[in-house]
């Protein structure tokens, strides 16, 4: 019986597996670290959005520049079929007010105890703790803890993630062996990043408060949701969403009420003011939030003269930063394998039998279920494509 390896237990490796297996093929699944879907179980804590309930074509186009290689993965497996895929499993779905999926418990765990059961049944052995360090002639190489070991593979999958949250499995280093094969790899950046900012003595007593229903935008990005403050900076979905245009270089803005136009603000604002202090004319006539209002404050002090002017601020406060926070605590990474060098199948043009799916691909995408979907889509074709390899 033909034989498969697929190298990295996480959304992709394991939709791979499923896939092979289903088709009836062998398939051996290892991974570095000592359990399975560790990054997806973290992805879970603040709530597993599995993909977005939105027609196909804002879908795609959340893939920027990565659209057109992908079509066809997400054309197979899409939104819908995420959503059918998560169902199989027992896992019962709803779609929150922005189209985001989750499961309806919310966290990964039973979704991914009922996949592994699904793998077992199907036959699929899992050696967690072998970590690939590349080949050995025509054989992968592996450090397990009895030593190095050797496996002969009809194909291999290789779905090894990005290089964030390193802790959690994705480091990265699997970008030399491939740059050994001659690979041209795109260097890997985060994406979906927080933002370091360098906050006065006055912020201090906002560490920890939300932003929220506020928008953002940086360059071309333009996003509405949350941030936190931190005594690092902004972090959450809002400012996530726009980090690729702070990574570009572009300016950082807030606009504190994205619901109202300048002109509205500014007849709120022109309500007597009294004796109170301008801080709270803010908060009386527009509902501005002391953080929000802080936040004004630290960005753009003195204020400028006038109502008109003020409203004019709110709407766009540039957030003074020092750049994203480090690669490492991205929510995932841009950079990677660049679709050149790989066929319509997702196989390496230059290690013929070897497939490659997930984040280890030259693609990104905002938060918002995006990036499981095409991991799990990626991972579904790679398997498909290997299948096909193996038994033509
Ligand atoms: C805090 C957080 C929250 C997130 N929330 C969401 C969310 O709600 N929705 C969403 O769509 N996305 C979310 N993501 C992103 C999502 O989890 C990742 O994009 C996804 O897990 C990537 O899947 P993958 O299979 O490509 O790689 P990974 O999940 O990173 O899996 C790669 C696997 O390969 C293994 N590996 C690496 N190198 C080797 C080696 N040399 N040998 C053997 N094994 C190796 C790793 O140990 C790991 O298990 C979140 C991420 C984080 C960090």
């Amino acid at each position: 019986m033909s034989h498969a390896v697929v190298i990295g237990a996480g959304p992709a490796g394991l939709m791979a597996a499923e896939t092979l297996a289903q088709a009836g093929v062998r398939v051996t699944i290892c991974e570095g670290k000592p359990s399975v879907g560790r990054k997806f179980l973290m992805a879970g804590k603040s709530g597993l959005n599995l993909t977005k309930d939105e027609p196909a074509v804002p879908f795609k186009e959340a893939f920027a520049k990565a659209r057109s290689p992908l079509t066809p993965m997400l054309d197979a497996f899409d939104a819908e079929a995420v959503q059918d895929w998560a169902r199989g499993l027992g896992q019962e779905v709803f779609t929150g007010s922005t189209g985001r999926v989750f499961p309806n418990v919310m966290k990964a765990s039973p979704l991914l105890r009922a996949w592994m059961g699904r793998l077992g049944d199907l036959g699929v052995m899992v050696n967690t703790r072998w970590y690939w360090q590349g080949w050995t002639d025509d054989k992968l190489r592996f450090e397990t803890p009895d030593g190095p070991r050797t496996l002969a593979a009809d194909a291999t999958v290789l779905a090894l993630g990005g290089a964030s949250w390193s802790r959690l499995g994705a480091t990265g280093d699997w970008a030399s062996i491939l740059a050994d094969k001659g690979i041209k790899l795109a260097p890997f950046a985060g994406s979906n990043a927080g933002v370091q900012v360098a906050w006065s003595d006055h912020m201090t007593k906002h560490f920890g408060a939300a932003l929220k229903g506020v928008g953002w935008s940086s360059g071309p990005y333009v996003s509405r949701g949350e941030a936190t403050l931190s005594a690092r900076g902004l972090e959450g979905g809002g400012v996530y969403s726009v980090s690729r245009g702070v990574r570009e270089g572009h300016d950082l803005m807030l606009d504190l009420l994205p619901d109202m136009t300048v002109p509205q603000i500014t007849t709120k604002l022109q309500a007597p003011r009294g004796k109170a202090s301008f801080a709270n004319h803010l908060r009386k006539t527009l509902r501005l939030t002391p953080v929000q209002i802080a936040l004004l404050q630290e960005m753009a002090r003195p204020l400028p003269e006038g109502l008109r002017a003020t409203a004019r601020l709110i709407k766009a406060v540039p957030i003074n930063n020092t750049g994203l926070r480090p690669m490492d605590e991205a929510i995932s990474t841009a950079g990677g394998i660049p679709f050149a060098a790989l066929n319509e199948s997702l196989m390496l043009r230059d290690v013929p039998g070897v497939f490659a799916a997930g984040e280890m691909l030259d693609w990104e995408a905002p938060t918002g279920g995006y990036l499981i979907s095409a991991c799990l889509a990626t991972g579904r074709w790679a398997g498909q494509q290997a299948a096909n390899w193996i038994k033509p």
